[in-house]
C-alpha cells in the first residue's frame, strides 16, 4: 500500500514583493515549529527577484523556497529568460510550471508545460504543474475531459513521483469563489485515477495534488480534509503574512475553534 503523500501548502506571490516583503517569510518560519514540520511542507514563491534571498533567509527553517515560471532551456541565447538551473543555483527547490495566467497571458500551451516541467526535473526541482478548467468548460460539462487533456499534455513521465500537481479552476483563481470541498475532491479523485493511466507513471499514489483557487484561512480546513487532496496553493491570501501563518496552522485553528 503506497504511503499517504505529506502535506503541502504553497504560496504564490505572483508579481508581488519587495526585499522589505521577506518579512512575511520570517513571520511564517517564526510559527513553523516542531510540530507543524511533522505534519506539514511549507513553500513560498516569491518572484524571481527575491528567490535568492528568501532562499537564504529561510536556510534552516524547513521552509521551501520555490519559482514561478522557467525557460526550458538551461542556458543561452534567451534574453530575459531564466532556467530551471539557475532557480535551482539560487536555493529554489521547486517551480511553478502552467499557471493559468500564463497560460492565458502568455498563450502557453500543454507542450509548453510539459517541456517547463521537464526542464524542472532535470535541474532537480519539482515542478508544481497547474491545469484547471475555465467557466466556459465547466458549465459545458467539460471539466473532466479538459483536465484529462491537460494532464496527458503537460504531465511528463517521471519514475521520480517527484511531482506535484495543482488543480486550479480557473474561474475560482482571485475571484473569492472558491470549490466546494466535495466537488474539488472529485476532481483531484480524478486526477489520480488519471496519473495512474500516464504510462511510466507508476507512482500516481505518491504525487501530491493541490487544490487552488481563493483559498483562505477560513476555508481551508475543509478542503484539506478531503481523502486526495494533499495540500494547497494560495494566491492573494499568501500575501499577508497573518492569513497566510493561519492557513499553515489551519490544524490546530480548527481543533480550537
Ligand atoms: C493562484 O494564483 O495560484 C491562486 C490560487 O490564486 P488565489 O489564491 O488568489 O485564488
Amino acid at each position: 500500500m503506497p504511503a499517504t503523500p505529506r502535506q503541502l501548502i504553497a504560496g504564490n506571490w505572483k508579481m508581488n514583493g519587495l526585499r522589505r516583503s521577506l518579512a512575511e517569510l520570517n513571520a511564517v518560519a517564526a510559527g513553523y515549529d516542531a510540530k507543524l514540520r511533522r505534519a506539514c511542507d511549507f513553500v513560498i514563491c516569491p518572484p524571481t527577484t527575491l528567490v535568492y534571498l528568501a532562499a537564504s533567509a529561510a536556510l534552516g527553517t524547513g521552509i521551501g523556497i520555490g519559482a514561478q515560471d522557467c525557460h526550458i532551456e538551461a542556458s543561452g541565447a534567451f534574453t530575459g529568460e531564466i532556467s530551471a538551473e539557475m532557480l535551482a543555483d539560487c536555493g529554489a527547490t521547486c517551480v511553478i510550471v502552467g499557471h493559468s495566467e500564463r497560460r492565458s497571458y502568455f498563450a502557453e500551451t500543454d507542450g509548453d508545460v510539459k517541456t517547463k516541467a521537464q526542464a524542472a526535473l532535470r535541474a532537480g526541482l519539482v515542478p508544481i504543474i497547474c491545469i484547471g478548467e475555465t467557466n466556459s468548460d465547466r458549465e459545458s460539462g467539460r471539466t473532466l475531459a479538459v483536465l484529462k487533456r491537460q494532464l496527458l499534455g503537460s504531465v511528463p513521465v517521471s519514475e521520480s513521483g517527484a511531482l506535484v500537481i495543482a488543480y486550479e479552476p480557473v474561474w475560482a483563481i482571485g475571484t473569492g469563489e472558491v470549490a466546494s470541498p466535495e466537488d474539488a475532491q472529485e476532481v483531484c479523485g480524478a486526477i489520480r485515477g488519471r496519473l495512474s493511466a500516464i504510462p511510466g507513471d507508476g507512482e500516481a499514489a505518491g504525487v501530491r495534488i493541490l487544490y487552488g483557487g481563493s483559498v483562505k484561512a477560513d476555508n481551508i480546513a475543509s478542503i484539506m480534509t478531503q481523502p486526495d487532496i494533499d495540500g494547497a496553493l494560495v494566491g492573494g491570501a499568501s500575501l499577508d503574512a497573518g492569513e497566510f501563518a493561519r492557513i499553515c496552522r489551519y490544524r490546530e485553528l480548527a481543533v480550537g475553534a
